[in-house]
């Protein structure tokens, strides 16, 4: 990703009011992030615990969706896969996310959801955590195609939330 400032990431997110969008709590260090091998950022909002915030860079303009997680958690005892970065955690690391549809549907109440990483930590995730079946490759490159299916799974969210 290109590095992005706070108005930056402020005016991309698609599905929320702009009083949302400024009341959001950003990542402290937006500007030693490693944006370089960063696809996606992805973060939950310190200030407001239920909500959190995803965003990509599409043809170079970043667009950012809103997020909010259950109020229940799934069961430890549960192994639970990340739809994003398909990392299989302990159900407590794992978060049914809703996103309010951008528009009118969105104002209509309409969202769309899906099981994430409920750190939303999904980025880091591909590129350290490599699954064992893959251990004998190189990492990094195993960590770059991890990294372009995790890219092309949020679009896919987003698209849904654009619908
Ligand atoms: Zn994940």
């Amino acid at each position: 990703m290109e590095p992005m400032t706070e108005q930056q990431v402020r005016r991309s997110f698609v599905n929320c009011s702009k009083g949302e969008a400024n009341s959001a709590t950003l990542p402290r260090d937006l500007g030693d992030l490693p944006w370089g091998t960063l696809d996606v950022l992805g973060w939950r909002d310190p200030k407001a615990p239920l909500r959190g915030y995803l965003v990509v860079q599409r043809e170079g303009r970043p667009v950012g969706i809103a997020l909010r997680a259950a109020e229940s958690r799934m069961s430890a005892r549960r192994t639970v896969m990340c739809l994003l970065c398909r990392s299989t955690q302990p159900g407590d690391a794992v978060s049914l996310f809703t996103a309010r549809r951008a528009g009118e549907a969105g104002r209509n109440g309409n969202t769309v959801g899906t099981y994430v990483c409920a750190d939303l930590g999904c980025a880091a995730r591909v590129r350290t955590d490599i699954p064992p079946w893959l251990r004998e490759r190189d990492p990094a490159e195993v960590g770059e195609e991890l990294a372009a299916e995790l890219r092309h799974r949020v679009e896919e969210f987003l698209a849904a939330v654009l619908r």
